[in-house]
């Protein structure tokens, strides 16, 4: 069964076809300035040639029409109809405490990401467009949502309880849900398997380290913690995230620099992390660890910051599940660079850490990268999304 992959964002959709028996993509592509001019639609069969086409896309019923002519053309398209496309996967930023799993799309279930889009203003809302559409043009075609929050809906209490009075959990749901976790699911289910031991009887720490960066502790299968909170702000230092901060820092800010509230949230949202440790150098990972070897002083800050930060979070999770047996490393950053990742293993030595330096430079495929005699395991799995919810989506549809 061919399985359509979308992740869909206010202005743009990303989409993949993957076949669920051989998980062998298809095609893929993206459709850009969705409802803005100049919009493009980017299509790429496998092993086929990428054709960029700028048309207009006034909205995301438009967008997926698009979508489905390629897939269907008559000289680029991969499948013959739509009959041939079993299923859609959606991929969801926020499930809330509604969602636990993925789950079949049915009205009930629209309504229940609805009434979650108060705590993802900018992503559930666009999410939904792409559900909406999708039933417009695929209206039997049966669908299925994948959150970003559901993985990590096994955290106890304690891990996701904020220190402020309940009564704002209870009222308005406000505590940690965490996000990337299909990433999440998708490395330490993999790592289990590199590792050729049972999922549910290992200690996992995941560290997603793209342009959004977040870590997790997977213990005997379950999420037991993670870095993102109520939104993808807090935890690590990232591309132009803050991550954790004092809150006060936000009013003491705002009366310093005569701004509003929302500016400032802008700004630790849009303008912090590396970005705005390095001085507004560069939100890019490369950039910096380029300019780190050339001892630029405020990339030298900015990396060891970094790469601090999630040593510190490793530290924690390390203490949170009493051990570990492998850290893993995954997404642009995590998978791609030997760099960071020695820079972060140098914190690790109280576990026995010893990094094998030819190994680390090995790009683009599961490996681990410790020496034999390494007490704790650190692997470097690339991470794939698209896969993880194709796999999902067809789990339930087939
Ligand atoms: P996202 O999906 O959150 O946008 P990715 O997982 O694609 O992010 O990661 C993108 C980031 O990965 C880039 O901003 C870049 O900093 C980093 N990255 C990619 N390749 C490399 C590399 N070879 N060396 C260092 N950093 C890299």
């Amino acid at each position: 069964m061919n399985i359509l992959v979308i992740n869909c964002g206010s202005s743009s959709l990303k989409f993949q076809l993957i076949d669920a028996h051989s998980e062998q993509l298809i095609a893929k592509g993206l459709c850009e300035r969705i409802g803005i001019e100049g919009s493009q639609i980017t299509y790429a069969p496998a092993g086929g040639k990428k054709l960029e086409t700028v048309t207009p896309m006034k909205d995301h019923t438009d967008a997926i029409r698009l979508v489905l002519d390629a897939l269907t053309g008559k000289e680029s398209g991969v499948v013959k109809n739509l009959d041939e496309i079993g299923a859609v996967g959606h991929r969801i930023v926020h499930g809330g405490e509604s969602f636990a799993a993925s789950t079949v799309i049915t009205d009930e279930v629209i309504e229940a990401i609805e009434s979650c889009n108060d705590l993802a203003p900018l992503h559930n809302p666009a999410n939904l467009i792409g559900i909406e559409a999708c039933r417009k043009l695929m209206p039997e075609t049966p669908m299925v949502a994948v959150f970003d929050t559901a993985f990590h809906q096994t955290m106890p209490e304690e891990a996701y309880l904020y220190g402020i009075p309940y009564e704002y959990y209870e009222k308005y749901k406000v505590r940690r849900y965490g996000f990337h976790g299909t990433s999440h699911s998708y490395v330490s289910r993999q790592a289990a398997g590199l590792l050729g031991k049972d999922y549910e009887d290992l200690k996992l720490i995941v560290c997603h380290l793209g342009n959004g960066a977040s870590v997790s502790a997977v213990k005997n299968g379950k999420c037991v913690d993670t870095s993102m909170g109520l939104t993808p702000l807090e935890g690590l230092i990232m591309g132009t995230r803050s991550g954790d901060l004092d809150p006060a820092i936000i009013e003491f800010l705002c009366k310093k620099e005569e701004k509003s509230v929302g500016e400032i949230l802008g700004e630790l949202n849009k303008k912090s992390g590396v970005l705005g440790l390095s001085g507004g150098f560069s939100s890019d990972f490369r950039d910096l660890e380029a300019e780190f070897h050339k001892d630029s002083e405020f990339a030298v800050r900015t990396m060891k910051a970094f790469a601090y930060r999630v040593a510190k979070y490793i530290g924690a999770y390390t203490a949170a599940m009493n051990g570990v047996d492998a850290v893993c490393f995954t997404a642009g950053l995590g998978e791609n660079s030997g760099f960071i990742r020695e820079k972060i293993c140098a914190y690790l030595g109280y576990l026995g850490i010893t990094l094998d330096p030819e190994a680390n430079g090995v790009r683009g495929q599961e490996l681990d990268i410790t020496t034999p005699e390494s007490r704790t395991r650190v692997l470097v799995i690339p991470t794939n999304e698209e896969l993880a919810i194709a796999r999902e989506t067809y789990a339930l549809v087939k």
